[in-house]
């Protein structure tokens, strides 16, 4: 089947086992933070939801702190549509909770970086791609490097992303590379969905390592289930699998 026709975000996705099975056999080029940054002094993390930035590229950005890089988190939504119907967690209770908890994140990992919410409504980031290209091209300069979502991430807000960013580094002719997040959950690398020939493998140490597991831990509202619609984690344990792992993955 056409990846393109099913790139569906349900039940617990590809298993960690599978991924490291498959990684194991087909092994990812390994480089560190200097060769995904090829001289670029700011990076920019464009993030759909608050905690995309963390799952997809905490420990990088651990890295890229530590080197003096200057980091720009693009907020590009402010998560609030991630439990429809509840009266716990209101859409405006979500906003506020949910860049709290961004926020939370990277000062656990000490990752100091500025942070700008764009407030586009949460679920609709296709319909107000040109507004997130704007503000991207408005702040890029040739020598930076953004990270976006994959382009082919699964999540509709992901992809929106990406289309805008790569559209604005595009412009700007600047670097932009993308990361996997709901990708792990969706792609099967035993049916080539993975484009393996594409990543750069991070390592991280054990510290970036926990502290990334702790950053993740900041984001509350996604790792517990609902009491009021009865709605599972967001997080779950099969998802924090995945981002737990001793390396981050870039596409260039
Ligand atoms: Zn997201």
């Amino acid at each position: 089947m056409d990846a393109l026709t099913r790139r569906y975000i349900t039940g617990e996705g590809t298993r960690e086992s599978v991924w490291r099975d498959w990684i194991q056999h087909h092994p990812l080029p390994e480089g560190d933070v200097a060769e995904l940054m090829r001289g670029s002094r700011t990076v920019h993390v464009v993030a759909p939801h608050p905690d995309d930035e963390i799952l997809g590229c905490g420990g990088i950005m651990q890295q890229l702190s530590r080197r003096g890089v200057t980091i720009r988190v693009w907020a590009v939504t402010d998560g609030e549509a991630s439990h429809p119907g509840s009266r716990r967690w209101l859409p405006d209770t979500l906003a506020r909770m949910r860049t709290w908890e961004s926020e939370q994140a990277l000062r656990l990992l000490s990752v100091s970086a500025r942070r700008d919410r764009l407030a586009i409504p949460d679920g609709s980031v296709a319909r107000y791609e040109p507004e997130l290209e704007a503000a991207l091209i408005a702040a890029l300069e040739t020598e930076d490097t953004v990270i976006a979502p994959w382009r082919l991430d699964g999540h509709p807000d992901h992809e929106a992303a990406a289309r805008a960013s790569l559209r604005a580094a595009a412009a700007v002719r600047c670097r932009c590379v993308e990361v996997p997040i709901w990708g792990w959950h969706w792609a099967d690398p035993r049916s080539g969905d993975f484009p393996g020939y594409r990543a750069l493998a991070i390592p991280l140490d054990d510290h970036d390592r926990q502290a990334k597991a702790r950053a993740i831990q900041a984001f509350h509202s996604q790792l517990v289930p609902d009491p009021d619609t009865g709605a599972p984690p967001i997080l779950t344990a099969s998802v924090l699998a995945r981002m737990q792992r001793a390396f981050e993955v870039v596409l260039q």
